[in-house]
């Protein structure tokens, strides 16, 4: 019987070291990010590339003959538990998204030269990518109704559609865009990948566009999301990933751990904000006593900590079924993860922020950007109506429909009189 909630000394040692590492030189990076710039950024993080590198922890989601660690899920998760505390660690550990999610599926599906040209430089940091599926004008949540079409022309592809929060668009070197190459073909097998290089003549590249996260329009801003007409753009017929047909099958590759290493970075965002709410709560002076002797507040602690061991165990879980039985054998529990643990995220930031009053809301604290930041894990990656709705979906398989409720009483009690016959005879014989 293995029912183990252990970590390995030896992995332990490596996640203290991270923690250290993310704790004392990349949170300070975070007060000066503005300062610095794109280029100065790059620059403040390369010696502690080399290091995580030195470390053997340098883009830890790949298999190790691309140069990765091969950490399962398990790893990676306890892993990104402590990337997300910062928004800048993922650059810092060669696994930022969207990079490490393209990096993920260029590995899983491109050919040889693909892999030369995009991924290796990817993986080097000398390229940037982008995912680009969502349109403006067709529900991102059923991707069913893409209409960005892919279209044969001899040899190559030609591409015309409308696409918005392609998230680093506007400063990526390529773009896997996710097109309809078969109309007629089922659902699920319409769309295709094709890696289209962001210079190639008719991609443009609108804006980036203003959101809860970054409200003033900023072109080219690292973390932006790009709004993208694709007019014309012709590509080789080998820039297609995968084969013809298989975008959703290698979107799902690629969906799957990127869910479970979000859930973990939001455990280390909420994390942070607890400590932050725990410290005030005895610090603050209010009503003849500290914040922290109100029930209210030690209710806020007391749900926040519940919440987020909660969410944690499930996460780790999911990761430990994807690592165990498979991608597929996860595939609610991810989806159980990732509604709940947005939530989680949510509820946890804005009690921190709550307790803090107009600090909160300043700029003076990290909270008020978790909290816009917070939002957004709600929609990207599916919303949480979508996650539910897939949850309850997989739940209902494993019932059938009763005109009358199996537990009714006196149908049950009916049968059970019939069963018991003899005994209760025998008992109403005696009385
Ligand atoms: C910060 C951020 C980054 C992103 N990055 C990328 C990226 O890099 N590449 C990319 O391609 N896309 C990206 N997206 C887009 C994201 O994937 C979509 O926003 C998401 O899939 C939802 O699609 P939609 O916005 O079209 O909303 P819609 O599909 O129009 O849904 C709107 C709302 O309808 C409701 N709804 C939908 N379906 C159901 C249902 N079945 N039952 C009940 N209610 C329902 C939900 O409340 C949902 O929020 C990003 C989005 C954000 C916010």
């Amino acid at each position: 019987m293995a029912w183990d909630f252990s970590t390995d000394p030896e992995f332990q040692e490596q996640l203290d070291w991270m923690r250290e590492l993310v704790r004392t030189e990349v949170w300070p990076i975070e007060t000066v990010f503005d300062e610095l710039g794109e280029d100065g950024f790059r620059r403040a993080i390369k010696p502690l590339q080399e290091r995580v590198k030195e470390r053997g922890l340098w883009a830890a989601h790949l298999p190790p003959e691309l140069g990765g660690q091969g950490f399962g899920q398990v790893k990676l998760g306890l892993m990104h538990e402590i990337l997300g505390t910062s928004p800048y660690a993922p650059a810092v550990f060669g696994n930022a998204a969207p990079d490490s999610g393209n990096s993920e599926i260029l590995a899983l599906a491109g050919t040889p030269d693909q892999k030369e040209r995009y991924l290796y430089p990817l993986l080097a940091g000398d390229l940037r990518s982008a995912f680009s599926m969502t349109e403006p004008e067709t529900a991102g949540s059923d991707p069913t109704l893409l209409r960005t079409r892919a279209v044969k022309d001899g040899d190559e592809w030609v591409i015309n559609g409308h696409k918005w929060f392609s998230t680093n668009g506007s400063v990526a070197d390529f773009l896997i865009v996710m097109a309809v190459t078969d109309p007629d073909a089922r659902p699920h097998q319409r769309a295709s990948m094709i890696i289209v290089d962001a210079d190639t003549s008719g991609v443009n590249i609108v804006r980036d566009i203003p959101t809860m996260e970054h409200p003033a329009e900023h072109f080219g801003r690292y973390g932006g999301h790009a709004e993208i007409h694709y007019e014309d753009v012709r590509v080789p017929g080998d820039a297609l990933l995968g084969g013809e047909g298989e975008g959703f099958m290698i979107a799902q590759h690629r969906l799957g751990p990127g869910r479970i290493h979000h859930c973990m970075r939001w455990l280390g965002v909420s994390r942070r904000a607890f400590d932050m709410l725990c410290e005030r709560a005895l610090s603050r002076y209010a009503f003849g006593s500290v914040l922290s002797d109100k029930q209210t507040v030690q209710n806020w602690i007391a749900d926040s900590a519940a919440q987020m061991q909660a969410a944690r165990l499930m996460t780790l879980h999911a990761a430990w079924r994807m690592d165990n039985e498979g991608a597929s054998a996860a595939r609610t529990d991810i989806s159980l993860i990732k509604f709940f643990g947005a939530n989680v995220l949510f509820d946890v930031v804005d009690r921190a922020l709550q307790i803090h009053g107009a600090l909160g809301y300043s700029t003076d604290l990290p909270l008020e950007a978790m909290y816009r930041y917070a939002r957004a894990a709600r929609l990207y990656d599916g919303a949480d109506e979508v996650h539910r709705q897939s949850v309850a979906r997989q739940i209902l398989r494993g019932y059938e429909a009763h005109d009358v409720p199996s537990e009714h009483v006196p149908t049950r009690r009916e049968e059970a009189r019939a069963r018991f016959a003899d005994v209760l005879d025998a008992v109403s014989a005696n009385d």
